[in-house]
């Protein structure tokens, strides 16, 4: 099966190669960043779609109909279904593929790395490949977490760390909210960077809109001068609301979408993408403490 594919795949690149170009068609050239110090600022989004059945999206339909509304708007969507919903929900085969179809990203999350093989293995039966993000990662699990994890033939290897619980428990003041991308040195020295560190750390932020435009705005005034800067929204998939918030629906996330839009220096990617565009630009560590 694999050789087909490899052989269909190497029949297409043949013949794009083979076909003409025309003369008068420009490169595409994407944006500069427009800032003085250089800095672009990808803006991500996700959800968690946990084990436990209040967190599961109520309506297929309605959950769905929020991604594309959004994906059209420009958002590009990082998400992760945890092993419960994976196993057990009865709509997530077709919820994790529509919504692949329209360009979200899936996301490896696992509270236990034991499950990372698996979850791996479930989304790719579904023909969708996990990005090498990891979500809903406990630090303490930092110095134990191997270079590819295996299950029934499929392996996966993590590359990122999104945010992570600092403290014992999933209670509140134990997520990061730091914004950052570096590369962690162990459990005990997450914050320290180690220049030659496997894993790739990205801190989101606080997931809010509004700390979201300030950082913006630092950065349109000169702060942090770094190449690349990552920071993620967080929705809520039962609510569809930004995370922890009552007011912030989808009519504010769109607006804040056109505010954003204002900076010429947003981009708005995935978190693989963030990190993909952070090692390309040269790995440039940095903690942003809200
Ligand atoms: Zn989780």
């Amino acid at each position: 099966m694999k050789k087909l594919i490899f052989v269909t795949l190497a029949i297409i690149v043949l013949s794009a190669c083979a076909a003409p170009v025309a003369p008068t068609q420009a490169p595409v050239v994407e944006s500069a960043p427009a800032t003085a110090t250089g800095t672009t600022l990808y803006i991500s989004a996700t959800m968690h779609i946990e084990t436990k059945f209040d967190s599961w999206p109520a309506d297929k339909e309605a959950f769905l109909s929020f991604l594309q509304q959004t994906t059209d708007a420009g958002i590009r969507w990082s998400i992760g279904g945890d092993i419960g919903w994976l196993e057990s929900a009865e709509d997530a085969q077709e919820i994790v593929q529509r919504s692949a179809a329209m360009g979200v990203q899936w996301d490896n999350h696992a509270h236990n790395p034991d499950d990372f093989g698996k979850i791996a293995y479930i989304l790719n039966s579904w023909g969708v490949t996990p990005t090498n993000v990891v979500s809903g990662f406990l630090i303490q699990n930092f110095d134990s977490l191997q270079v590819s994890y295996s299950y029934q033939g499929t392996s996966w290897s993590p590359q990122v760390i999104w945010g992570g619980v600092v403290c014992a428990g999933h209670k509140p003041g134990c997520d990061d909210s730091s914004i950052s991308l570096y590369r962690p040195t162990s459990s005990l020295q997450f914050e320290l960077h180690n220049p030659n560190g496997q894993f790739i750390k990205l801190g989101g932020g606080s997931h809010q809109l509004a700390d979201a435009e300030s950082l913006a705005a630092q950065i349109a005034n000169g702060q942090h001068p770094y190449p690349v800067i990552g920071y993620t929204i967080m929705v809520e998939p039962e609510t569809y609301r930004i995370a922890t918030s009552a007011t912030d629906d989808i009519n504010a996330i769109l607006a804040f979408v056109e505010r954003m839009n204002q900076y010429p220096f947003v981009r708005w990617e995935t978190i693989q993408d963030t990190a993909n565009a952070w090692v390309s630009a040269g790995g440039v560590p940095f903690q942003i403490s809200e």
